[in-house]
C-alpha cells in the first residue's frame, strides 16, 4: 500500500484558517483594526475601495514593529501577544491566536509599511498569495500601515459569494462601528472610496455612542452603572419609546470585545419585560468588565463569542442592574428588584372575576434543533414575522388577550415570558435581512440546493455539503489538540447495548472520541451517551454505529480518528429529503465555501454540480 499522508504546506493550511478567520471584506477591517489597537495606537484611519474588494488599508500611529517582526508577523502562529498556555486565561489584547496576518496573506496582495519608535527607518513587505515578495526600506514614521489588495484572488468560491458593494459595505460599518465604540479614547477614521463616512475624535463613551449613531441619539440613552466584586458594567441602554423593530443597535462588549452572548442578550430583554410590545428591541451599548482569567475567549477564531466563569451570577447582576437605570430615568414604572418576576399588578377589582394568568411555553422547544419549516423561523422575515413565531410559541390569543376594562388593571403580558425566540440563534436582524440583497436560491427535490453565481448555476447536493462543514470541524478540533468540539449535554443518558468487544473498542477510544463531542460512559450492557456533538441531527445509536463501522478497517490511508469524523459526519449532516428554509440554505453554503475542499464530501465524491453560462445558452440554440 503507498502512504498518502503528507504533511499540509504553510499556504495550504493558512488558507484553511483563513476560511474561519476571513469571510469577507469585512472580517479583515476587523482584524487590522484590532491589530492597531493592540499596539496602542491613539488614531487609526480606515479606507477602503469598493467596500474592502478592491482595497482595505489601516494605518495607525501604534508602536510599529522592528524589521525581524516585520518579516515574521505573517508567519503562522507568530504573536507577540502570548507566549505559553497560561496566558489564555489572561488575555487583554485582542488577538493572541497569530493568525490573521498569516491568512490575510494567503488569499490577498498584501502591502506592509512599518516603523518601530527606536528604529531610524522603516520597512516595507509585499506579499502575494502568502509568497514573500520585495522588502525594501521606508521613510521612519512610528506606526503601521497595512494595504490589502485582491482580497479572495486565489479563492473563486468565496470572490463569487461576495453579496453586492452596498451589503459588503454594510458589514465594514459594522465591524468598524464594533471597534470603534469600544475605544473612546482612540481617534478613528473611515473613508469609504473618496467619501468621509466617520470622523470619531477622542472623547467620552457618551460621545463615542452619539458621533457613531447620530445626535439625536443624545436624548435616547439612559446610563448604566453598577459594579459589584466579580465584574461591573457601564454603557448606555435605550428609552423604550425608541425601540426598533430589528436588532441593529444592540452591542455588547467584555472587556472591550464585541460578543455575541444569547444568554446575557435574553437577560438585557428581560429587563424590559412589560416595557415593550413583542417584536421590538432596545438600543443597547453595554461594555461588561471582567477579570480576564474568568473569561475564556479562545472558543471560536473570530473571537465573538466567550464563555464565561460566572455565568449566573452576571445574569443575575446584570437584570438589577438594568432596571435600576431604566428606573432611575422614570422609563420604567417602580419596580420591586427583590421580587421574583417583574409583573406590575395592581389592586383587583373586587367585582371583576379573576383571570388566571396563562403562561405559555413550548415544552417541546429544543434550542439545538434548527425547525425545519420556515414559518417557526417568521422572526426573520420583515413584515410582522416575530409575530408569527410569538403565535407559534404561545398560541393566537397570546396576542388578542381581550382589553381590559379597567385600564388601570395591567393585565399580566406575555412579555415577562423569557421568549426562547428563534432568532436569538440565528442572530441576524431584520434590517441586516431586508438590506441584504436575495441571492436567488431554492431547494430542489428536496435535496439540492440551486443558485446563480456570477458566472452561471450551481447545484449543491445538502447531505454532503454539510458533511463536508461537518466534517472540517471536526478534524479542525482533532488536530488542533482544541477544547473538544462542542457537545450537546443530554438530559438522560441513553444507553446504547453493545457486544463487550464493542465496548471495549469505544471506551480505549474515549479521548479523541470525546474530542470530536462524543461523550460516554461505561455500563455492564454497553454505554451510555452523555454528550453527543452539537452540530447535525442523528440518534446516538447511529453515531455510535458509526463509530464502530471503523472498527476493523485496515490502518492504511488516513488516521482512524479522521475516518470516524467521516463516518460520524455522514451520520449527522442533513439528510436528503430534509426542507431547508432560506437562511438555512444560505448559511450552510457560506459555511461551506468556508471549508478547504468545499467541491469533495469526505468520502471524494462531488458536492457541486456547476452549469456554465454557456452551457446553459447553448442549449437554447
Ligand atoms: P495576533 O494579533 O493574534 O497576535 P496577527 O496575525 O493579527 O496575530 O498579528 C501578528 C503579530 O504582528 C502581532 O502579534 C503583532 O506583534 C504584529 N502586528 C500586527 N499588526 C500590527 C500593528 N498594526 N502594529 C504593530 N504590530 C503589529
Ligand atoms: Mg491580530
Amino acid at each position: 500500500m503507498p502512504e498518502v499522508i503528507r504533511q499540509l504546506s504553510e499556504l495550504v493550511a493558512n488558507q484553511i484558517a483563513a476560511g474561519e478567520v476571513v469571510q469577507r471584506p469585512a472580517s479583515v477591517v476587523k482584524e487590522l483594526m484590532e491589530n492597531s489597537v493592540d499596539a496602542g495606537a491613539k488614531r487609526i484611519d480606515v479606507r477602503v475601495v469598493d467596500a474592502g474588494r478592491t482595497l482595505i488599508q489601516v494605518t495607525d500611529n501604534g508602536v510599529g514593529m522592528v524589521r525581524n517582526d516585520a518579516r515574521r508577523c505573517f508567519d503562522r502562529h507568530a504573536t507577540s501577544k502570548i507566549s505559553k498556555a497560561e496566558d489564555l486565561f489572561a488575555i487583554v489584547s485582542k488577538g493572541f491566536r497569530g493568525e490573521a496576518l498569516a491568512s490575510i496573506a494567503s488569499i490577498a496582495h498584501v502591502e506592509l509599511k512599518t516603523c518601530h519608535a527606536e528604529e531610524e527607518e522603516g520597512t516595507r513587505i509585499q506579499m502575494k498569495g502568502g509568497q514573500v515578495g520585495e522588502e525594501l526600506p521606508c521613510p521612519a514614521e512610528t506606526g503601521t500601515s497595512i494595504s490589502v489588495k485582491h482580497l479572495f484572488f486565489n479563492v473563486p468560491a468565496r470572490r463569487n459569494f461576495l453579496k453586492s458593494d452596498a451589503v459588503e459595505m454594510r458589514h465594514v460599518l459594522d465591524e468598524f462601528q464594533r471597534v470603534a465604540l469600544a475605544h473612546e479614547g482612540i481617534h478613528f477614521t473611515l473613508q469609504h472610496n473618496q467619501a468621509e463616512m466617520f470622523n470619531l475624535k477622542p472623547g467620552s463613551q457618551r460621545q463615542r455612542v452619539v458621533g457613531v449613531f447620530g445626535s439625536k441619539y443624545d436624548e435616547r440613552l439612559v446610563p448604566i452603572e453598577e459594579s459589584t466584586d466579580v465584574f461591573s458594567v457601564e454603557g448606555f441602554v435605550g428609552k423604550p419609546a425608541f425601540a426598533r423593530r430589528s436588532r441593529g443597535e444592540q452591542f455588547l462588549f467584555v472587556n472591550q470585545r464585541f460578543v455575541k452572548h444569547h444568554v446575557l442578550n435574553r437577560v438585557i430583554m428581560e429587563a424590559y419585560a412589560g416595557l415593550l410590545p413583542p417584536g421590538q428591541f432596545p438600543l443597547y451599548v453595554l461594555f461588561l468588565t471582567i477579570d480576564p482569567s474568568r473569561l475564556d475567549v479562545n472558543i471560536h477564531p473570530t473571537k465573538t463569542e466567550v464563555k464565561f466563569d460566572e455565568d449566573r451570577t452576571i445574569q443575575a447582576l446584570l437584570l438589577p442592574a438594568i432596571r435600576r437605570g431604566l428606573g432611575k430615568y422614570a422609563v420604567a414604572p417602580s419596580l420591586d428588584f427583590d421580587q421574583e418576576s417583574s409583573l406590575i399588578i395592581a389592586p383587583l377589582d373586587v367585582h371583576r372575576a379573576v383571570i388566571e394568568p396563562q403562561v405559555r411555553v413550548n415544552k417541546d422547544y429544543n434550542p439545538f434543533h434548527v425547525p425545519s419549516d420556515s414559518k417557526a423561523r417568521g422572526g426573520l422575515r420583515p413584515g410582522g414575522g416575530q409575530i408569527d413565531a410569538w403565535k407559534s410559541l404561545y398560541g393566537q390569543d397570546a396576542l388578542n388577550s381581550e382589553e381590559p376594562k379597567n385600564k388601570e388593571w395591567i393585565q399580566p403580558t406575555p412579555a415577562v415570558v423569557v421568549l426562547p425566540s428563534t432568532d436569538f440563534i440565528q442572530g441576524r436582524s431584520l434590517e441586516e435581512e431586508a438590506g441584504s440583497e436575495v441571492r436567488p436560491m431554492f431547494q430542489f427535490q428536496k435535496r439540492y440546493i440551486v443558485t446563480a453565481t456570477q458566472s452561471g448555476m450551481w447545484m449543491v447536493d445538502q447531505h454532503r455539503a454539510h458533511q463536508r462543514v461537518v466534517y472540517e470541524a471536526l478534524v479542525v478540533r482533532l488536530e488542533s489538540n482544541e477544547k473538544a468540539v462542542s457537545s450537546q449535554q443530554l438530559l438522560f443518558p441513553e444507553l446504547v447495548v453493545l457486544p463487550a468487544a464493542d465496548r471495549d473498542f469505544m471506551l480505549d477510544s474515549a479521548s479523541w472520541l470525546n474530542q470530536l463531542g462524543l461523550h460516554f460512559q461505561s455500563h455492564e450492557d454497553g454505554i451510555e451517551i452523555t454528550g453527543m456533538p452539537a452540530e447535525g441531527e442523528t440518534r446516538s445509536i447511529d453515531l455510535v454505529e458509526a463509530v464502530l463501522s471503523e472498527k476493523d478497517s485496515d490502518g492504511s490511508g488516513i488516521s482512524r480518528p479522521e475516518r470516524v469524523a467521516a463516518q460520524m459526519a455522514r451520520a449527522l449532516a442533513v439528510k436528503p429529503g430534509r426542507v431547508l428554509n432560506a437562511q438555512e440554505m444560505e448559511d450552510l453554503l457560506d459555511r461551506l465555501f468556508g471549508c478547504s475542499t468545499p467541491s469533495l464530501d469526505p468520502f471524494g465524491k462531488p458536492v457541486i454540480a456547476t452549469f456554465e453560462m454557456k452551457e446553459i445558452e447553448q442549449r437554447f440554440n
